[in-house]
């Protein structure tokens, strides 16, 4: 069982099941949505997947002309775990995590946009844009 929860405790969730490797994008969007040099993510399946407190009737979410789009909860502003639009997926910013997923980064992408002050993990496959889908 892994958990996970924003930053003032508005969302709690808890995935009991098989988790992705991570996936790391390093694309200027994810750069100003984390404040970060790239946002990890990892999936799971829907089943797998269930919310303890606060739930997607408490998530905002904010949409670009480019339909990218970014949940977070509207307290704290931490990213939050989105549903994929075939509702089979939950995708989760490993960040939110409170447990080991016990699994490794897989692949960055967007690594063509990369910030002059970051890096990529060795051993990792690296995409000038997006990479392959990933195995679930
Ligand atoms: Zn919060
Ligand atoms: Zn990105």
């Amino acid at each position: 069982m892994i958990h996970g929860s924003c930053l003032c405790g508005a969302l709690q969730f808890r995935i009991d099941g098989r988790v992705s490797d991570l996936h790391r994008c390093h694309c200027s969007v994810c750069r100003k949505a984390t404040g970060a040099g790239a946002i990890a993510i990892l999936a799971t399946a829907a089943r797998s997947f269930e919310w303890l407190c606060g739930g997607e009737e408490a998530i905002r979410t904010f949409q670009r002309p480019s339909g990218w789009t970014a949940s977070f909860c509207p307290s704290c502003g931490t990213p939050a775990p989105r549903l994929h639009e075939n509702g089979k997926i939950w995708t989760i910013p490993a960040g939110c995590l409170d447990d080991d997923p016990g699994v490794k980064v897989a692949e960055h992408i967007f690594v063509g946009s990369i910030a002059s002050w970051d890096h990529v993990s060795p051993g990792a496959a690296e995409h000038e844009e997006w990479g392959p889908e990933p195995e679930r």
